[in-house]
């Protein structure tokens, strides 16, 4: 196995169903971003023989602390290079950096466990192709999406002929119920503290603008080949139901877990069986109520401009991706205020001209525009 984004959230819990399963993989590759001594001593538990970093700065030092027999490689090249080299390459990455990651897995024919939506989202024509190599098989670790999975049975192509439509249930984030002059008044601190979930910076502030839930829906349709007008947003609070999926028949089929990461992560790494061992047990025996409500569009408009990006296909879904990364990434620097996210995002977004994406070039220069228009933006408007 190569762990991509080992020192990250999704990375962490990952390690963390390695240690539950020790006689299941081995450990060959891992990555991170720059946090070296934490690679460091992954790379010594697991005993791992390629690392990745991202900064070629930090190669020299990468060597020193990781010692003798240990192979660095640096950047997007390495991350492709590694993500290569598995059976089953979990991309843990966040953002668009994630790329090589899913592309280069696909296109070896790989078992790709992903957690890294951006990069999907925005190279969903181009994985489109690459999902056609033989062996290639993607397993979703995103909740919702490992939830549907299960409830489709374990498909994810095929246009699924005999489904009404995917119901992606949401949190509804720290924010749910806030009227839009309460939600004027948010810090970063508040932002961060997501109600059910713990996770790295960047998807946490996606959850508190429901950005989150608006990658997961172009996520969903690429992934299981859904036109976004059969994918529904349903807001459920206790994030016990993952997801669920409606058939022509009425019939609706959820899956239903504590919130806890490990339990996808486990199941795309177990698949197709089941490792014996619960990442938690639902309490039927004492009440337990589960609520669902639709989303307040006006209060939240990140889930209309994802369907929105969506409809017009081509590089939007990777604009809308570039240009919330830049908000994001300005709003944990205090750059901009909460509020301030999705517009800066439905600016951008206003700028786009429809392009048909046909390369990883062509889609990295996309990428870099909407990042320009982005930082323009924010620039512009301090
Ligand atoms: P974190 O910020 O916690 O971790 C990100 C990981 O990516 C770190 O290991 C980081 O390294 C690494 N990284 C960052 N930039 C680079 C780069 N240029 N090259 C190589 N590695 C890099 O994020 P999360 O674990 O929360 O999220 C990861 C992905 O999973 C995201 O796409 C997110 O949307 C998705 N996801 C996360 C969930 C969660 O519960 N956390 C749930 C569902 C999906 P370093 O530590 O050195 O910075
Ligand atoms: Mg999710």
């Amino acid at each position: 196995m190569a762990l991509l984004g080992a020192t990250g959230s999704i990375g962490r819990q990952t390690l963390d169903v390695l240690r539950r399963e020790p006689d299941s993989f081995e450990l060959v590759s891992i990555a991170g971003g720059t946090r070296l001594a934490e690679l460091a001593e992954v790379a010594r538990e697991f005993g791992v023989r390629r690392v990745g970093v991202a900064r070629p700065e930090d190669f020299l030092a990468a060597r020193e602390i990781l010692g003798d027999g240990v192979e660095v490689v640096v950047g997007g090249d390495g991350l492709g290079e590694l993500a290569r080299d598995a059976d089953v390459v979990v991309n843990a990455v966040v953002g668009f950096a994630g790329l090589p990651v899913t592309i280069n897995a696909l296109e070896a024919g790989r078992t790709l466990a992903l957690a890294n939506k951006e990069s999907f989202i925005a190279a969903a024509p181009l994985v489109a192709r690459v999902r056609d190599t033989p062996g290639a098989l993607v397993l979703p670790i995103d909740s919702e999406h490992c939830a549907i999975y299960q409830c489709l049975a374990d498909s994810t192509r095929s246009g699924h002929p005999d489904v009404r439509r995917l119901l992606l249930t949401a949190s509804g984030g720290p924010f749910r119920g806030w009227s839009r002059e309460r939600l004027a008044t948010v810090t970063r601190a508040d932002a961060l503290q997501h109600p059910t979930w713990s996770m790295g910076p960047k998807i946490t502030i996606d959850s508190s603008t429901l950005m989150n839930k608006g990658l997961e829906v172009l996520e969903a349709s690429a992934l299981f080949g859904v036109d976004v007008g059969r994918i529904n947003v349903v807001v459920h609070p206790q994030s016990v139901v993952h997801s669920m999926v409606e058939y022509v028949d009425g019939s609706v089929i959820a899956q239903l877990s504590l919130p806890d990461m490990r339990l996808p992560i486990a199941f795309c790494l177990g698949r197709p069986v089941r490792f014996d061992h619960a990442w938690g047990a639902i309490d039927f025996t004492t009440a337990l109520s589960l609520t669902f409500e639709p989303p307040d569009l006006a209060a939240f408009p990140a889930i209309p401009l994802a369907y929105a990006a969506a409809r017009r296909g081509g590089a939007a879904p990777a604009w809308l991706s570039a240009a919330n990364e830049v908000a994001v990434a300005a709003f944990l620097h205090d750059a901009i205020g909460w509020t301030d996210i999705v517009p800066i995002v439905a600016a951008v977004m206003d700028q786009y001209d429809d392009v048909h994406l046909e390369s990883v070039e062509a889609l990295v220069a996309q990428d870099a525009a909407a990042r320009r228009r982005a930082t323009d933006l924010i620039a512009r408007d301090r």
